[in-house]
């Protein structure tokens, strides 16, 4: 069997142009239009990169975009003073603290300092709480785990009753998209580094989800046949035939993988261009919400 190749690429480029078209007609009808605040403490490379990613996604899409960029000194107090700042000002729908932030900072109080209703990244305690209860609704979800559930539902993949396993458990990824599989009744199981036998419980999976962060670790014979598999991870990985003498790949051995597998998302093209999508569409319902 040769696995369909989950495009996010194309998956993400469609709800991009879903969310365009809702913001003009937001705007022809309110005059109101989305905005973000981007948050960016230092000057890791990296971050700097996924910033400018969402602030030029924001752009193609016709929704402003607020850039805070802080040097990396700045102190809890005027960080805090900040995002009061932003809470309050009626042109920021969604407020995004680009993570990780400096280890002097208190990562904890600053989320819980966005304001319920701008929290377009989900991880304000209340909102993760709600996601964790039954019959409780979020304001809003993380929006790699968002993009994770988007494109099982949009390929067509039926989550209830299904046997889930989350590989990761990180507040940013494996949790929540546990949480949400959980909530969409799937039977869950969710593995970490302290779990025994990980190939064998993996491989119990009708729907695998892996945020673990190294490069290839889930192998073809880890997978049910026929399973359908979402590849979280991206991993730089050493290949001096490329220009840039490294490639991307994901937590999961792909050209293995494929052969076994019903479905699987590639690394690159797979959950990262869904992420965007997903934060803009957590701006864009953040400002259908305000008044
Ligand atoms: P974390 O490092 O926060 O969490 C990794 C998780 O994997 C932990 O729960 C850890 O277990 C578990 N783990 C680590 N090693 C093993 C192992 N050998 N066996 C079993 N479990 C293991 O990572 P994140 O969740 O933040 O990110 C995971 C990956 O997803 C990364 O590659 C990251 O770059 C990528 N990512 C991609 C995004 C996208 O948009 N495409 C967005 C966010 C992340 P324990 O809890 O026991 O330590």
């Amino acid at each position: 069997m040769t696995a369909k190749i989950i495009s996010g690429t194309e998956m993400a480029a469609t709800i991009r142009a879903e969310i365009k078209a809702e913001v003009e007609i937001l705007k022809a009808n309110t005059g109101r239009m989305p905005g973000l605040a981007t948050v960016l403490v230092g000057g890791r490379k990296d971050s700097q990169s996924y910033v400018r990613m969402k602030k030029k996604a924001c752009a193609e899409v016709g929704m402003a975009s607020f850039g805070h960029d802080l040097p990396e000194n700045i102190s809890q107090e005027e960080l805090l003073r900040i995002i009061q700042d932003l809470n309050e000002n009626p042109e920021v729908h969604g407020i995004l603290v680009q993570l990780p932030i400096p280890a002097h900072l208190n990562e904890e109080e600053i989320l819980a300092a966005v304001g319920l209703e701008k929290d377009i990244d989900g991880f304000h305690p209340i909102n993760i709480g709600r996601l964790s209860m039954k019959r409780r609704e979020p304001l809003f979800v993380p929006c790699t785990p968002k993009g994770c559930i988007e494109m099982l539902d949009r390929t067509g993949v039926q989550i209830e009753g299904k046997r889930a396993v989350v590989l990761g458990r990180s507040n940013i990824v494996g949790l929540p998209v546990a949480m949400l599989l959980l909530h969409r009744n799937a039977t869950l199981t969710i593995c970490h580094s302290r779990t025994q036998n990980l190939p064998q419980v993996v491989r119990e999976a009708d729907i695998l989800i892996v945020a673990v962060g190294r490069a290839e670790m889930v192998r073809g014979d880890w997978v049910k046949p026929g399973a359908v598999v979402i590849d979280v991870g991206t991993n730089a990985v050493d290949d001096p035939t490329t220009e840039k003498g490294y490639r991307w790949v994901g937590d999961v051995a792909f050209n293995e993988v494929k052969e076994i597998a019903s479905a699987i998302t590639p690394v690159p093209g797979g959950v990262g261009p869904m992420t965007i999508a997903m934060l803009l569409r957590n701006t864009l319902d953040g400002a259908k919400r305000s008044s």
